[in-house]
């Protein structure tokens, strides 16, 4: 099953509007020699009209960091999907750790959004992923599949061509620390057959999973090329012009 890689930079709360729009060029610029390869850039909100802007001609998608479950309505400080649509987003991300374990997500709400931007019409990147204690304990499998059980419940199959899994281990995630090839290839494959049990094993050899944490430029193919890893989700070296080109290049088939 060939599965079309995708590249996914995750800006966090980072660049400036002038600066943010200067990277989006570059990586439109890079992005154009590698047309094998999904790109999208998740920038932060109030700059993402300013990012489509730069974008505008080229492959790169537009991403959204976050989304509310709500539709509209009194939810101070919240963003819809309507509204993430109406500024040119095609993607969000739900379930990323820093918003499970920083702001304190649950299972529950990462689902809530999940299926919000799903019925909105965006495709959504779920992340999952286990701390330094759970891998520790040996618990990595049994965290990433209740994350994705509990994720995707209610999920329809119709809709998981919109759906890209990213296995981020939290330990590895901004701290220089990645998953070895091996490791992060053994638990994709266990995803991919978490995902067979709940959609059946057609959807599930269709279904993208992104490795991400602390990817760069040096380490991106070896990963990229592992059996069951189609890409990844990359922060700190996606605020690198020339590092991100070459995870981009990396993840090119
Ligand atoms: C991320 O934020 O999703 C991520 C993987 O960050 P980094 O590449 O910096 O580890």
């Amino acid at each position: 099953m060939t599965r079309q890689p995708i590249v996914g930079g995750n800006w966090k709360m980072n660049t400036t509007r002038a600066s943010g729009a200067e990277l989006a060029r570059a990586v439109a610029q890079f992005a154009s020699g590698s047309p094998g390869c999904q790109v999208v850039v998740f920038p932060p909100f109030p700059y993402l009209l300013t990012i489509a802007d730069a974008l505008k001609g080229s492959k790169v998608m537009l991403g959204a960091q976050d989304v509310s479950d709500r539709a509209d309505g009194a939810f101070t400080g919240e963003v819809s999907c309507a509204m993430l649509k109406d500024c040119g987003v095609s993607w969000a991300l739900t379930g990323h750790s820093e918003r499970r374990h920083v702001i304190g997500e649950t299972d529950a709400l990462v689902n809530a959004k999940t299926r919000a931007a799903l019925g909105a019409g965006l495709s959504v990147i779920l992340c999952i992923g286990e701390k330094l204690d759970q891998r520790e304990g040996g618990q990595t499998d049994f965290v990433n599949e209740t994350q994705l059980r509990a994720g995707l419940a209610g999920v329809e199959p119709a809709s998981l061509a919109n759906v890209v899994i990213a296995y981020e281990p939290v330990w590895a995630i901004g701290t220089g620390k990645t998953a070895s090839p091996a490791d992060a290839q053994g638990a994709h494959a266990h995803i991919r057959k978490v995902l067979g049990s709940m959609y059946g094993s057609d959807h599930a050899a269709k279904m993208r999973i992104q490795y991400g944490g602390s990817v760069n430029a040096a380490n991106a193919k070896e990963l990229f090329g592992q059996p069951d890893i189609d890409g990844g989700l990359i922060g700190g070296a996606s605020l690198k012009p020339a590092d991100f080109g070459q995870i981009i290049g990396a993840a090119s088939v």
